[in-house]
């Protein structure tokens, strides 16, 4: 049985641990297993060293629960930035010494952007020649062989990315055969595949291809899975309102499982019978009260899928 988990808004406990200690205590009240934790959101990091105080703090604060942790690292964090590699890798290795010392045992990345979000407004978009792409690929692809040799038992589970309009494709990312190319380079076991299904939804609308199809080559390669629920819809990197996007089925809502659109059943169905982590539920704060229908939603379509496996 997987373990289903949800994510700590990074955003809404912004450096409160008591925000941090409430969030727990609903979740254990409606029986999740695993929790993955920000280490931005907990102001663990400062400028690119462990806090070693809030460290200890946050770890004080966790031996009143039981979860199963997850690490999700600081979402900026590059491993192809070209202004200041280093900062990018010493905020990555936090956030690994981090899940270390809390005994997490997944880090979450997001994959190395060709051009950074953060750039969007600055940088108009442009595309890269293929040489300057692999050039970014192949250092993003030694930064995390060094990492990754520091931190065998810990995974880190690169993340698929969505797409956006007028900047795509601003990271291979968003190709689930390019992401498994990527791994593929990196060529460490303990680098492997974040699956964020609302991310997946996306880029398939975008780039019309069959979300359900698409994970079977890869899925060998997924050691994690954000799981939420949009509609599909595409939309510029400034569109962030979720009160102006809902009425359209438009952007990375992050909803609670059931919400949306996704095929999650099928692809539950084809990822499950030999996968071994975790399902966390990655939605937005201001789905939080939802997080019970959210986690009935997707146990049911769990016991659906194991049920079609024992028939
Ligand atoms: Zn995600």
């Amino acid at each position: 049985m997987n373990k289903i988990g949800a994510s700590i808004d990074p955003v809404r406990i912004d450096g409160s641990l008591t925000l941090l200690e409430q969030d727990l205590q609903a979740y254990q009240a409606i029986g999740l297993q695993a929790v993955e934790l920000p280490v931005h959101g907990l102001d663990a990091i400062f400028n690119g060293t462990l806090n070693p105080d809030r460290t200890r703090q946050v770890m004080a604060l966790l031996s009143d629960f039981d979860f199963c942790y997850s690490i999700h690292s600081p979402n900026p964090v590059n491993l192809m930035d070209t202004r200041d590699p280093g900062l990018h890798k010493a905020v990555l290795l936090a956030s690994l010494e981090f899940a270390r010392q809390i005994h997490a045992t997944v880090v979450v990345v997001h994959s190395g952007r060709f051009i950074p979000e953060e750039e969007f407004n600055v940088t108009p978009a442009r595309s890269l020649t293929v040489s300057e792409q692999i050039r970014m690929l192949e250092n993003e692809a030694r930064r995390l062989q060094e990492i990754a040799r520091q931190y065998p038992d810990i995974r880190i589970a690169l993340e698929n990315a969505r797409p956006y309009l007028s900047q795509s494709p601003y990271t291979y990312a968003e190709r689930l055969e390019s992401l498994k190319e990527q791994i593929l380079r990196i060529h460490r076991d303990n680098v492997k595949i974040n699956l964020d299904f609302g991310h997946l939804f996306m880029a398939s609308r975008f780039y019309q291809f069959d979300p359900v199809a698409t994970v079977a080559p890869i899925k060998d390669l997924v050691v994690h899975t954000h799981v939420h629920d949009n509609f599909g819809g595409v939309v510029h990197h400034w569109e962030k309102q979720q009160t102006h996007q809902l009425p359209f089925g438009k952007g990375d809502s992050h909803m609670p499982v059931g919400f949306g659109k996704i095929p999650i059943q099928a692809i539950l169905n084809l990822l499950l019978p030999d996968y071994d982590g975790r399902l966390i539920m990655e939605l937005r704060s201001r789905y939080l009260p939802d997080t019970q229908t959210s986690l009935d939603n997707l146990s049911a379509l769990v016991a659906a899928c194991e049920a079609k496996g024992n028939r």
